[in-house]
């Protein structure tokens, strides 16, 4: 590993000051990327690594008195996966996390780690995506909040400068008509990086119709996405297995006609529709 100067941040202000200080600078938090990278020596090194692990204040998933659900980037996947919080509102939320990694990854890994690093096999991203979930960044400069699918702009990309903080997410809660499902494929079933994912939701009318309908998938697009197409031809419509696999079809197309033909479309334009089918019948009849 190259040099750097380690900095404990006692404060969010010290964590945002030491890292306009010190710049390029990066912030620690469970370090399961963050390391590796180091390790690896490539890329933008920083002068500086900024331990955010220890602020307390940025931990946690809470009901705040607006209505919305805020969680803190500290917060682990372990976390993620056992909140009654999420389990009863954002259901797909805890499931994406309880499929990372391994145990010990999960108990360090964390959701803000997991969003800032930005890899295209993030899986706690669909499901924030599904939500419209939006990020809070602070810095000496100030304080700005971000739609999550206005952050990104490339694998490992997005657009928050590196002395920005991520210092909440948040999201409305999803409506009790809905239900929502997160699916994942991986090279084997533990410790597997996504090949391709999606998250979806479906709400119904009275009549048992969908009347909410949002499907994200992961390590498909260039960028994050809602899958607009499938989503509209699901509206309105009576849920059935032919409809699912329209709609699994129709985002297969939108993949290919976004990334172009490459070595690895023909397996991957067969297997998200599956993914997105079987997502969509997890998500119930209504
Ligand atoms: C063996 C293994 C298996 C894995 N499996 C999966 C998997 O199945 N699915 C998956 O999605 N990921 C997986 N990961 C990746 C990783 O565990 C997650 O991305 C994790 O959530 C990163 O969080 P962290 O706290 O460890 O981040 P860190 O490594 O501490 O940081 C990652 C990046 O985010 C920045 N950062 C962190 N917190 C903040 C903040 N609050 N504000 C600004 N910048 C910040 C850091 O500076 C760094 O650039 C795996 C990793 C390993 C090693």
């Amino acid at each position: 590993m190259k040099p750097f100067d380690y900095i404990q941040a006692p404060s969010i202000t010290d964590a945002c000051i030491a890292a306009a200080e010190h710049s390029p600078a990066k912030f620690l938090a469970g370090g399961t990327d963050l390391l590796i990278e180091l390790r690896r020596g490539n890329g933008n090194y920083p002068r500086s690594v900024v331990d955010i692990s220890f602020l307390h204040e940025l931990r946690g998933i809470e009901a705040t008195p607006d209505g919305l659900i805020r969680i803190g980037p500290l917060t682990t996947h372990s976390e993620l996966s056992s909140s009654a919080l999420l389990r009863k509102n954002a259901s797909f939320l805890s499931s994406a996390a309880s499929t990372i990694g391994s145990p010990q990854i999960r108990n360090r890994g964390t959701v803000g780690g997991n969003v800032m690093n930005s890899a295209a096999c993030a899986d706690t991203v669909p499901p924030l995506i599904a939500l419209g979930a939006s990020v809070t960044l602070q810095s000496v400069e100030g304080r700005r909040t971000i739609t999550l699918s206005d952050f990104f702009i490339g694998p490992y990309k997005n657009i928050a400068r590196g002395d920005e903080l991520l210092t909440s997410i948040s999201f409305s809660p999803l409506p009790s008509v809905c239900r929502s499902s997160f699916v994942k494929l991986g090279r084997r079933n533990a410790l597997s990086i996504s090949r391709l994912s999606v998250a979806a939701v479906l709400g119904y009318d009275r009549d048992g119709r969908i009347a909410d309908a949002r499907i994200v998938p992961g390590s498909a697009f260039p960028v994050w996405r809602r899958a607009r197409e499938a989503e509209q031809m699901l509206l309105g419509e009576e849920p059935s297995d032919k409809l699912f696999t329209a709609a699994g079809k129709r985002v297969s197309e939108a993949m290919v006609s976004y990334t172009g033909r490459r070595w690895s479309t023909e397996y991957k334009e067969a297997v998200i529709t599956i993914l997105v089918r079987r997502a969509l019948e997890m998500c119930g009849r209504g």
